[in-house]
């Protein structure tokens, strides 16, 4: 028989890094809460029958939100034969609260006490002797990082599971409370199915709601319970969740001052330190602007430029093109399977992967921000500007895990507990440039602003303006009004980088790339090359009387106001809904076509006879922001749980970045000097219709709105 552990702890507390430890998997880990918001399941290395779940971080065992009510789930219905708290060592009196609640459960309980390596480097000693005592489960000093302390959790945590050992909590409640809480359990032992009487006896003093789903009582016996927690709340003068969470408290810092010895700190430490400036009121801005901007520079301009030019010019145009030609001569091919293999898959995945370079210096910036704990600045550093317009901060976190890719980055909009909040943050997460979209960046920025710096990072600030912007407009409609959500965050200690995570997460990002190059984005480029190469006869013609041409013809003209009427153009948009990296891949096809057993894929070239660096922009503009692709669409699907949003979402960034698109075209064109039409007034209607939104009243609910932004203005 197998044996379920489970990794349970805060938010940050090396849950996960625990788990690759363990697993030896490579789960993200990234330094902020919020990253792991689905349980993972892996099996610990060396023993084929035991199962270890990697939970999503909690607080409390309240099922407030989503990620609670995850772990409580599992923990509860599932029980797992032995649960290990990890436990923030250099934040031991908060993250006790939730092992109060995990030693109530009834299942044997191991504590990690992890990052005793900064413990130790901070000149704490926690006395785990004394810890183990009083808290009555078994206690070990890990430092996941390191790698110090995991196996002897796994093993002790084994043992207990095989004996059954239940924890027996170090914990009690005042008498009144003990005496009502045994009352209840008496009253509903026997409508337990062998659950556990004790947790269920709290929860319902605490009269949580969702337990009330879980067990049927009889009326009766509803109503004695109702008496017992009347009578507790008269003594006490106050509510029954509030007298039980006082009591927890005031045991944790009985527990802390018995067996944990903090060196005293006057001075700040070097994390407050890099803080006061980094977080600064006025610098903070400026300064993630430039992080930002260098990361951009970096990843598309200087190093993964110079790698990237040699694959693209030279191994995608000379040597594999050449290889692959000479190879398919040799053992003379029929002219279309030349075709396909040539103009369609070399050139089309060809394309994509010339980008695999810049794209692992991307990675490799963000996971270092990431790691180090910059990124989780971020997000509070944007609290502060968000709720300036009565957004909360928390939707940022799900926008910094779009950096790498939208799907996690929609599904970590879990952490936010507004319904609402959580629906619009959804909306706009994919404004963030993915990895996907680093090619159209990069490609664009080449082609047709070589040597310039702003072009690639300009696209980033651009998605974080539409963000804000979209923020601002929706949450003034009457659907998303309302305060903004508390954001309450904490922010990790600065550490260096490991080189090992920050590796494996370059390396796992970049895998996926090349993976989905090799599957998604190889069958459309198929697809594009055979619609592109037949006519609707199905016969092999020029690409200007093939099918994609067709329909590319048909569509264009949408596109025109936006300068880019060009039918390649419009197709190469629509097969970036597959997959981002198809834009390019697209482009490879139908502008390198013909050309690359000749000349080599003139890609850049052919962009610059189609575009004028104003309408190239403008592509880039609509590309980054319209709806994303289907992987994210279907991320969308599942998070909002109804067709009607999905489209909602769908529909409103396809607009807003269609009618963006047009006002930079058309004003654009306008300051170059190429006279005044339609599309300029319709632009200038544009621009007008947007200040209107963004700086109208907001509508109003109820009063509480007002007197948040009188508190704003006051702060
Ligand atoms: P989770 O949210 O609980 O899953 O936490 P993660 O495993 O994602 O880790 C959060 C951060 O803490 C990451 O930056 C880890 O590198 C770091 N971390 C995890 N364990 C340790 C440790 O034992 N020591 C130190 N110094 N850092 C750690
Ligand atoms: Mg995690």
């Amino acid at each position: 028989m197998s044996i379920k552990i489970a990794l349970a702890g805060n938010p940050n507390s090396g849950k996960t890094t625990m788990f690759n430890n363990l697993t030896g998997s490579s789960q993200y880990v990234g330094n902020w809460p919020g990253v792991t918001v689905e349980k993972k399941e892996g099996k610990l290395k060396g023993h084929k029958d035991v199962i270890i779940q990697d939970l999503p971080g909690i607080y409390s065992l309240s099922p407030y939100t989503l990620e609670e009510v995850v772990s409580r789930n599992y923990l509860i219905n599932e029980k797992p034969d032995c649960i290990i708290n990890i436990v923030d060592g250099t934040n031991i009196e908060r993250n006790l609260y939730l092992t109060t609640q995990l030693m109530e459960i009834g299942v044997p309980v191991v504590m990690a006490v992890n990052m005793i390596d900064m413990v130790r480097k901070n000149g704490d000693i926690i006395d785990i002797k004394k810890l183990r005592e009083a808290i009555g489960c078994e206690v070990i000093e890990t430092s996941a990082l390191k790698g110090i302390g995991s196996k002897e959790v796994a093993e002790k945590a084994i043992q207990l599971a095989k004996m059954k050992a239940v924890s027996s909590p170090g914990h009690t409640f005042s008498k009144a409370v003990e005496s009502a809480l045994s009352e209840i359990e008496d009253n509903i032992k026997n409508n337990l199915n062998g659950l556990n009487s004790r947790w269920f006896a709290i929860k319902l003093f605490e009269r949580d709601e969702k337990i009330e789903e879980q067990i049927t009582l009889p009326d009766d016996i509803k109503e004695r319970i109702e008496n017992v927690i009347d009578e507790c709340e008269r003594k006490f003068d106050d509510d029954s969740e509030s007298i039980i969470t006082d009591e927890r408290y005031s045991y944790i810092s009985k527990v802390v001052k018995q067996a944990v010895h903090k060196k005293n700190r006057s001075k700040l430490t070097v994390s407050d330190r890099i803080d006061k400036i980094v977080t600064n009121r006025i610098l903070a801005l400026p300064i993630f602007a430039v992080v930002m901007f260098l990361v951009y520079y970096l990843s598309i301009s200087t190093i993964g430029a110079w790698m990237t030019d040699w694959v693209n010019d030279v191994l995608f145009t000379d040597i594999v093109p050449n290889a692959v030609e000479g190879f398919l001569t040799a053992i003379g091919t029929a002219h279309w399977l030349n075709s396909l293999i040539l103009d369609g898959i070399v050139a089309g995945v060809g394309a994509v992967l010339g980008f695999v370079p810049q794209m692992m210096v991307l990675f490799l910036c963000l996971a270092l921000l990431e790691d180090c704990g910059y990124m989780a600045r971020i997000a509070f550093i944007m609290d502060r500007l968000f709720r300036k317009f009565g957004l909360s901060g928390k939707s940022f976190i799900p926008i910094l895990v779009g950096t790498g890719c939208g799907v996690p980055g929609i599904m970590a909009s879990r952490t936010i507990e507004n319904e609402l909040d959580r629906r619009m943050t959804i909306m706009v997460t994919t404004f963030i440039p993915c990895g996907a979209k680093l090619p159209i960046i990069a490609l664009i920025a080449g082609a047709l602003f070589p040597g310039s710096t702003w072009v690639a990072p300009s696209a980033y600030f651009l998605g974080i303006a539409a963000i804000i912007v979209s923020g601002i407009i929706l949450k003034k409609t009457r659907v998303f009004a309302g305060d903004p959500a508390p954001f309450v965050m904490e922010l990790p200690v600065y550490h260096v980088p490991g080189a090992k995570g920050v590796l494996i997460h370059t390396w796992e990002r970049s895998k996926a790339f090349v993976k989905k190059a090799g599957t998604v984005i190889l069958l459309a480029t198929i697809g594009v090359w055979l619609l592109s190469s037949f006519s609707w006869t199905f016969k092999m013609v020029d690409i200007e009387q093939s099918i994609l041409a067709s329909i590319g013809n048909v569509i264009a003209p949408l596109f025109a106001p936006l300068g880019w009427g060009d039918w390649k153009a419009a197709v190469a948009s629509i097969t970036g809904l597959i997959a981002k990296e198809n834009v390019v891949g697209t482009f490879g096809i139908l502008y390198g076509f013909a050309e690359v057993a000749e000349d080599g894929a003139q890609v850049w070239g052919s962009l610059q006879a189609a575009f004028t660096p104003l309408s190239a922009y403008t592509f880039l503009i609509f590309n980054l922001l319209c709806a994303p692709c289907f992987a994210a669409i279907g991320a969308v699907r599942n998070e909002m749980a109804s067709a009607k949003w999905t489209w909602a979402t769908i529909g409103y960034q396809t607009i807003f970045a269609y009618i963006i698109a047009l006002i930079v075209y058309q004003l654009g064109s306008l300051f170059a000097g190429r006279g005044f039409g339609i599309g300029t007034v319709v632009a200038i209607a544009l621009v007008c219709v947007l200040i209107y939104l963004l700086f109208r009243k907001p509508v109003k609910v109820n009063n509480k709105v007002s007197d948040s932004k009188k508190q704003e203005a006051v702060v």
